[in-house]
């Protein structure tokens, strides 16, 4: 077994050389960590929910929401909180223990600040951990959300600090690594990580796990996301990134930031079960399951379900749940589900 230490001091030329191992010396190097502090077959599973969509100001080359493209997605004023505590609901009764609110903003605003803090007070009653992603933050409001019970921001640093100018213009680096300085600081857990196939070289890829793993605490939660080629967007064209890579940033991610949850997230639905599995063999432990990943297609709950029984993976519990009423209550709820629209659609 390679003992595995958690380390915040990673330079390019050893993150270089993980990625270079042959693939299965990677997977074999990642899978020996991912023991070490994890269940090796669990996976935590989260709903997201888009509370917000569309019209963002930023212009983040690979999203479907900015303003600053027409991708003809339908754009919806924040929504109403008791909707939001309704799909919280449905999502606990489907086997969330997460459940993550987005907004398509730039920074909330004071005018949405009440509303959003009503809606983390909501979810967090109803025994859910909570997340949400609001985009930049102001101290204050970094602190108001811990108060009103989040327990997770999720903020993105989508890149390396080098390619991250050909992506995005109207938002630094600084700016988004003092919003993760804000959360950490009022003692809410980080979610952040980036994307793949916006064009980016494998030193980008390095530079971006560098960034979070060099940071003073590895995040809980780190995303790996596969672009969504969206038609309107500038990388609709993009090439598709090879599968063995996308899978080789998994387990890179997996050795640098043992003890986090690697996020499998947005693009699995391009991904066969295969490689959903290989996925789950370098380390993934996360995934976001009900209907809609934000704006993008996300493969339905029991699509989920069925392939976690396949390989034997049991759906990560929260303390209070015994497994097997968890897993019941997850089979009751899908079978239950499967003609009801149980959750907003952001598209
Ligand atoms: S990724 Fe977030 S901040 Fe960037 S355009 Fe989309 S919604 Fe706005």
């Amino acid at each position: 077994m390679i003992a595995s230490v958690t380390r915040h001091d990673w330079t390019p030329a050893e993150v270089l050389a993980l990625f270079k191992l042959p693939f299965n010396d990677l997977l074999f190097q990642a899978q020996s960590v991912h023991r070490q502090y994890f269940e090796p077959n669990r996976v935590q599973v989260s709903t997201l929910l888009s509370i917000k969509t569309g019209a963002c100001p930023e212009d983040c080359k690979y999203c479907p929401q900015s303003g600053h493209y027409n991708t003809g997605l339908d754009k919806e004023k924040l929504m109403e909180v008791e909707k939001v505590l309704q799909a919280a609901a449905d999502a606990k009764a489907i086997g969330s223990t997460r459940f993550c609110m987005g907004a398509a903003w730039k920074h909330p605003s004071a005018k949405d600040m009440p509303y959003v803090l009503k809606m983390v007070e909501g979810v967090k009653a109803l025994g859910l951990e909570t997340c949400m992603t609001l985009g930049k933050l102001t101290q204050e409001q970094t602190e108001a959300l811990a108060q009103a019970g989040l327990d997770y921001y999720n903020h993105n640093l989508d890149t390396s600090p080098e390619f991250y100018g050909n992506i995005i213009t109207t938002r630094t680096y600084s700016e988004r690594l003092q919003t993760l300085a804000y959360v950490r600081d009022a003692g809410m857990k980080i979610c952040s990580g980036g994307i793949l196939g916006m064009g980016e070289s494998v030193e980008d890829r390095a530079g971006l796990l560098i960034q979070l793993a060099n940071l003073p605490e590895h995040p809980e939660s780190v995303p790996i996301n596969m672009l969504v080629k969206v038609k309107g967007t500038p990388l609709a064209e993009e090439e598709d990134v090879d599968p063995f890579d996308f899978i080789r940033m998994l387990a890179v991610a997996r050795i640098m930031m043992p003890e986090s949850h690697v996020r499998l997230s947005a693009g699995r639905e391009q991904m066969n079960e295969q490689m959903q599995a290989l996925a789950f063999l370098a380390g993934a432990n996360s995934i976001f399951y009900g209907e809609k990943l934000l704006t993008t297609g996300n493969p339905q709950a029991d699509k989920d379900m069925r392939l976690f029984a396949r390989l034997g993976i049991q759906p990560e519990a929260r303390e209070e749940h015994a497994d097997e009423v968890h897993q019941a209550a997850i089979e009751q709820a899908l079978i239950e589900q499967r003609d009801s629209k149980l959750f907003y659609s952001a598209v």
